[in-house]
Formats: structure tokens, C-alpha cells, sequence
């Protein structure tokens, strides 16, 4: 009698801090469990791996059912082993909001690759430029949907551990993962009045809250003029609970990504000021904003002549 094979789960970082990897690990007994599900046959952060080169000198990566990619992609090198990824996995997942929506690195989009080389590599004495080559980087950082064909968005920076080990079950078991659709506002429980501040309040200012009180006897902190990406940002973080850094009386600076996957980010919260009666011109860095989702063409080069 032929035993039932599992489902093989290859996971690889691209343009990547490892952060992804170590929060499917820090589910515990979850990934213990998971173990019990799927068999991993690449994972570098746990096992020692080199690209075998094969043929016509691609990386050498083995099959898969399922496929965690964690990282954007910035080097011709990280676009060579994700389509490597593509063709090997049959089912591809962008691993963490690097991977979907650029993440951290893509805010180098707000730059060309050429002014970046200089000033990081070039014009920076700390910067141990022999290890990089710049004919190497792509023109900017890509998200990986824009490089080939995804099938599910798992964003998080990092994704939740139990979302993480849910996800890969249900899709070793044939299922669609649920994942959150709304926005972290839909999650959190602050009180909201419709208006708010009419000035911005620099981020690090603290919120007006009794730290006795409960987190659902604060007013939001966006209509306190702190700026909280809550209203255009995906939920999830916290689980069934409330979202992470409200929990903590801190606004959240989006790093789940966008709710609309089509939308422009930064343009609907500046909707979202105004709703609110906030003045947009007294943001000091709008760009900045987008610091988790500069991918996807939002964030774009502010090249001034001369
Ligand atoms: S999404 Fe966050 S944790 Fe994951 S690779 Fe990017 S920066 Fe690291
Ligand atoms: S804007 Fe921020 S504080 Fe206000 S409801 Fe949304 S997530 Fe909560
Ligand atoms: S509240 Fe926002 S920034 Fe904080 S963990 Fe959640 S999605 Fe990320």
C-alpha cells in the first residue's frame, strides 16, 4: 500500500531581513504541528543550502507544492531565483509585506538606483561597497506579483506566526487561507467622533490617554492628529484581538500593506485628513507614509534637474 505523500513546502528569502522565517518559528508548537503536515525541502534560515547550478547555469531549486517567498526583489540575481521559484512551486505565496508590497527596501524608490549606489556605496566611507556590484540592481525594488505570477498575498511585517502556520495548513490540506480583508480601523476599538485636530502631531509625540483606562476608553489617534495609517492599512496583526500597536497606544505605521490591493495608498488616507478636517500640507514627509508599500510604482523618483 503507497503511503500518502505531504505536501512539500520550499521557503526562500529574496531581498529579505529574515524576520518572515523567524516568525513561522516563533510559532512554537504551531510550526511543530505544521511539521506533522508538510515535509520543508528548502529552508536556508534552518538548513545549509548552495545553488547547485543547473541547467544553463539557473539555480537549482527543488519542486514544491507550496512556495514561501519572503523579500522584494532588487537584483537581477533575486528576479533569476524567483522565477526559478515560479516554475518549481505550484503554489506561490508572497511571504511577509516585503514580498507583497515591497516592504522596508522598496523605500529606496524614492531614488534612483544610481543616486542610491552613490550615496550609500560610493559617497559613504562605512559602506563596504566591494560586496555589491551596481550593474547587478534592477532600476528599483519590486514587489513580487510584479515580477511573476502570484497566488496569495500574506502580508505582515512579519505576518502574525498563527496566520503564518494557518495559512500553509490550509493550503497543504486544499483549502483557501482566510486572511483579513478589512482595515485595521474595522479591528480596533478606540473612540471615534468623525472629527479631528486640525494639526498634525509629530509622530513620537505620546497620545492623550489615562494609561489606567482601557485601550477602548482612548480616543483614536488620528483624530487626535497623530497620523495612523489604520484606515488604508490591512488588518490582521492582532488577530481576533485588537491591533498590535493600538494595544500598545501607539499609532500604526502600516506595515500590513495597503486594503486595496488596486488603490493608491497615500492618496486615500489623504482623503481620510480631509474627511477629517487635518491639513495634508502640514505632513512634513508625505512619502514616508508609504514606508511598508513603496512598491507596485507608488513610490517614485523625485528627480530634480540640476
Ligand atoms: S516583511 Fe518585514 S520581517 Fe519580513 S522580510 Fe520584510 S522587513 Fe523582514
Ligand atoms: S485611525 Fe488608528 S486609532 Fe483611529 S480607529 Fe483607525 S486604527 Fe484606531
Ligand atoms: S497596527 Fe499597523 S503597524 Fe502595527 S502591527 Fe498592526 S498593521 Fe503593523
Amino acid at each position: 500500500m503507497s503511503e500518502t505523500r505531504r505536501p512539500r513546502l520550499c521557503c526562500h528569502w529574496l531581498h529579505a531581513c529574515s524576520g518572515c522565517e523567524l516568525a513561522l518559528l516563533n510559532g512554537g508548537d504551531l510550526f511543530l504541528g505544521l511539521l506533522q503536515l508538510v515535509d520543508i525541502v528548502h529552508f536556508p534560515l534552518l538548513l545549509d543550502y548552495k545553488y547547485a547550478s543547473g541547467a544553463e547555469g539557473k539555480p537549482d531549486l527543488p519542486a514544491a507544492e507550496i512556495g514561501l517567498v519572503s523579500g522584494g526583489v532588487a537584483s537581477k540575481n533575486q528576479l533569476e531565483v524567483l522565477r526559478t521559484l515560479r516554475g518549481q512551486c505550484r503554489i506561490l505565496v508572497a511571504f511577509g509585506t516585503c514580498a507583497s508590497h515591497g516592504g522596508i527596501p522598496a523605500l529606496r524608490n524614492q531614488w534612483t538606483a544610481e543616486q542610491t549606489w552613490n550615496t550609500v556605496f560610493q559617497e559613504d566611507e562605512r559602506s563596504c561597497s566591494g560586496e555589491f556590484e551596481y550593474e547587478k540592481w534592477l532600476d528599483r525594488v519590486y514587489a513580487i506579483d510584479e515580477q511573476v505570477e502570484v497566488d496569495l498575498l500574506l502580508p505582515g511585517c512579519p505576518p502574525r506566526p498563527e496566520t503564518i502556520v494557518a495559512t500553509v495548513a490550509a493550503l497543504a490540506a486544499g483549502h483557501q487561507p482566510q486572511l483579513a480583508e478589512k482595515s485595521v480601523c474595522e479591528h480596533c476599538p478606540t473612540v471615534r467622533t468623525g472629527t479631528g485636530r486640525m494639526s498634525v502631531r509629530r509622530f513620537l509625540a505620546n497620545a492623550d490617554y489615562d494609561p489606567e483606562a482601557p485601550v477602548d476608553s482612548m480616543r483614536c489617534l488620528l483624530e487626535q492628529g497623530l497620523l495612523c495609517m489604520g484606515p488604508v492599512t490591512v488588518g490582521g496583526c492582532g488577530g481576533r484581538e485588537m491591533p498590535l500597536c493600538i494595544r500598545a497606544r501607539v499609532p500604526c505605521r502600516g506595515c500590513y500593506g495597503p486594503v486595496r490591493r488596486q488603490g493608491n495608498q497615500l492618496l486615500d488616507l489623504l482623503n481620510v485628513l480631509a474627511s477629517k478636517g487635518i491639513d495634508h500640507r502640514a505632513i512634513v514627509d508625505r512619502r514616508s507614509l508609504l514606508r511598508f508599500s513603496g512598491a507596485h510604482g507608488l513610490l517614485k523618483p523625485n528627480i530634480r534637474e540640476g
